[in-house]
């Protein structure tokens, strides 16, 4: 079978034959009377591994985010949040269709982060004509840049000051922590709630864990029963994340530099810019030039089995599923194209 080259989102990996193995071998049982143990026993050393009272498995980071939004937020709630957020965005509005939760995005600063001047002006007065402002919800990272601990930190204090909850979409989170070289409690430490996807650059098949305090946790199991995602023999897929989680996380660095390397050959082919200072974690933006017919290209690219999601900001994204190797390939195919396209 020809290998298939794909550069479109770290959510195409594929399960390894370690992850296989243990979805065919894990025990089970029935997790909405509590009965799973290998749900049980990832949510038990998730939570402390992240040093968190407790975890919820789940089926997706859109629900993940939805029942941490849910349970920090009531009817007539606000949470603030990027403007570029994915649990804005990205979500299908779900706090607001489901949650009865009003959003209050702020424009995202350049390098992801959310200005605290704006996000105070933004934080309404206790008076019956505004939604209460509840949370204060960050992504890390965000478009691949990494948001550093100092600012974390001060989105801490912020929070505390205003009485704010603080959620992080922790989507790649350990993207961050890989990024910044610090153990993933560095980050995770100075939130209430945090949803780690696993089925990303962590590479298990389905899957993200919302951490947070016992009392958040039992709330959000509540809102996960409701909104359909109560599972049943679902060890089966706690059991590859357990993997992804204990042994998927070094090799992020890998991903990391054959970002880097992407970037670099790109930038070598007329037409192709890509700001290496924003490629921080295993993504990474190129501007097409106007003379570039991208759709044509990432056609013929498919026919050679190179998948690319055609846009003229394109983001290319690298996972355990691409090589250095694979890098040089897809740049050759790209250098043949273009050559015959002139
Ligand atoms: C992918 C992603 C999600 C949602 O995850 P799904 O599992 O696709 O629902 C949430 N937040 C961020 C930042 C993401 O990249």
């Amino acid at each position: 079978m020809t290998k298939v080259i794909d550069f479109r989102s770290d959510t195409v990996t594929q399960p390894c034959e370690k992850m296989k193995t243990a979805m065919a071998n894990a025990s089970v049982g029935d997790d909405v009377y509590g009965d799973d143990p290998t749900v049980n026993e990832l949510e038990q050393w998730s939570a402390e591994r992240h040093g968190f009272e407790a975890a919820l498995f789940c089926s997706s980071g859109t629900q993940a985010n939805l029942l941490a939004l849910m349970a920090h937020c009531q009817r007539g709630d606000e949470y603030l949040c990027g403007q570029q957020a994915h649990n804005y965005r990205f979500e299908g509005g779900g706090a607001a269709v489901l949650g009865s939760i009003q959003p209050q995005p702020i424009e995202n600063e350049k390098d992801g982060s959310l200005c605290f001047k704006k996000l105070e002006a933004a934080i309404k007065p206790d008076d019956p004509h505004f939604a209460r402002t509840k949370l204060l919800s960050l992504e890390n990272t965000i478009n691949g840049k990494v948001i550093g601990l100092d600012y974390l930190r001060q989105a801490r204090d912020f929070t505390h000051h205003h009485q704010l909850s603080l959620h992080l979409d922790g989507a790649r989170v350990y993207n961050a922590a890989t990024a910044l070289n610090v153990d993933i409690k560095e980050i995770v430490q100075y939130f209430d709630s945090v949803s780690i996807c696993l089925s990303k650059g962590l590479g298990a098949p389905i899957g993200s864990i919302l951490l947070g305090s016992n009392l958040l946790i039992s709330q959000a199991k509540r809102w996960r029963k409701m909104l359909g995602g109560g599972m049943r023999q679902v060890g089966v897929l706690a059991a590859p994340a357990k993997i992804a989680l204990s042994e998927n996380v070094l090799r992020l660095q890998t991903d990391h530099d054959n970002a880097r390397y992407l970037a670099e050959q790109l930038n070598q082919i007329d037409g192709f810019s890509v700001n290496i200072e924003n490629v921080q974690t295993n993504m990474l933006f190129a501007k097409i030039a106007d003379s570039i017919n991208i759709n044509n290209l990432a056609q013929q690219l498919a026919k050679q089995h190179t998948l690319i999601t055609p846009d003229t900001h394109m983001r290319l994204v690298t996972h355990l599923g691409i090589t250095k190797n694979d890098i040089d390939v897809f740049i050759e195919q790209l250098k043949h194209l273009l050559m015959r396209s002139e």
